[in-house]
């Protein structure tokens, strides 16, 4: 009973939505690091927004959630969130140490100006789709509804809340061409049945209070909001926390930056080691891990090679 995707549409097939909870996925993240209370918040909203997001996406691979501050200065530099197809996903903030303890969550507080960027990278190795719009809204719902019009043109309403436990959220979306099942009527009249389906079913949704956003289980959530629509919902899905770094690509990265670098850091140091920003592993080379960065691959050029 955690970690719970809950998608769902009106049987009128004008409006559809999901509800998430995470749990575990969410305690995994902060396991990992400490953060600042109002970072905290922030952070799990955009976690419970990346999962719902993805949860209308038909592809495979991954969908990358960054909130980028335009001002170095700002109390959060950069929120990323990634979220697999199979809702496997991390998350990372990176924190301006100088900055001044903050007090609200608020999104135009910790990042302010910026960029929001969503990323979709294909597992099939096709090219990656990118959107991009500027950082607006006081809060990161408000900034992701903002993104959905204006780069999917989708009309998305968002109501995200987390605490030390859970990140949580409800997304509703009116489906674009929204005439829905109504056969018998005519164009104009469906469509305007429609609108007001979407107008009534997002000031419902706008009585979910954060707490019950935090206590309530998904299904629970939408009986209590939707009570008067005939709702279908879909398979229940499960998200997990999951870090993809892994030594090869620490290994990859490092012959990146090249030879020269990585002596002078070995020179200077002893040893490279590599923290992964979003699970904190720490991925220790020594001159001779260092060394073997650098030397030609197995089979290639040795005395034993079958060239
Ligand atoms: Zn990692």
């Amino acid at each position: 009973m955690s970690d719970i995707l809950l998608p769902f549409m009106f049987e009128s097939g004008d409006v559809r939505g999901a509800v998430v909870a995470l749990d575990r996925t969410w305690r995994e993240v902060l396991a990992r690091r400490d953060y600042p209370l109002p970072v905290r918040t922030l952070l799990g909203q955009a976690m419970a927004a990346s999962a719902l997001l993805s949860s209308t996406l038909k592809f495979d691979g991954t969908m990358v959630l960054q909130a980028q501050a335009e001002d170095s200065a700002a109390p959060v530099r950069m929120l990323v969130v990634e979220c697999n197809a199979d809702l496997s996903m991390r998350a990372t903030a990176k924190i301006n140490e100088e900055a001044q303890p903050q007090q609200s969550d608020a999104l135009h507080e910790l990042v302010g100006a910026g960029r929001l960027v969503i990323t979709l990278d294909p597992k099939d190795g096709a090219s990656a789709y990118q959107g991009v719009v500027p950082l607006e809204g006081a809060q990161l719902a408000g900034a992701l509804e903002n993104y959905m019009l204006r780069s999917e043109q989708v009309e998305t309403r968002l109501w995200l809340a987390a605490d030390e436990t859970r990140a949580c959220g409800l997304m509703l979306q009116k489906m674009p061409g929204a005439g829905g099942n109504a056969k018998a009527t005519d164009p104009q009249t469906a469509s305007e049945a429609a609108d007001e389906r979407w107008h009534t079913a997002q000031t419902l949704a706008a009585t979910v209070t954060s707490q019950e956003l935090l206590t309530l289980p998904p299904p629970e959530v939408l009986r209590r909001l939707f009570q008067e629509f005939d709702l279908r919902l879909f398979n229940e899905r499960h998200a997990v926390f999951r870090c993809t770094c892994s030594r090869e690509r620490v290994a990859g990265m490092l012959r990146m930056l090249g030879q020269e670098e990585v002596e002078s850091i070995l020179t200077e140091r002893g040893l490279v080691s590599v923290d992964c920003e979003f699970c904190h592993k720490a991925y220790t080379f020594d001159p001779i891990d260092a060394a073997q960065l650098f030397m030609p691959a197995a089979g290639q050029g040795s005395s034993g090679s079958k060239h």
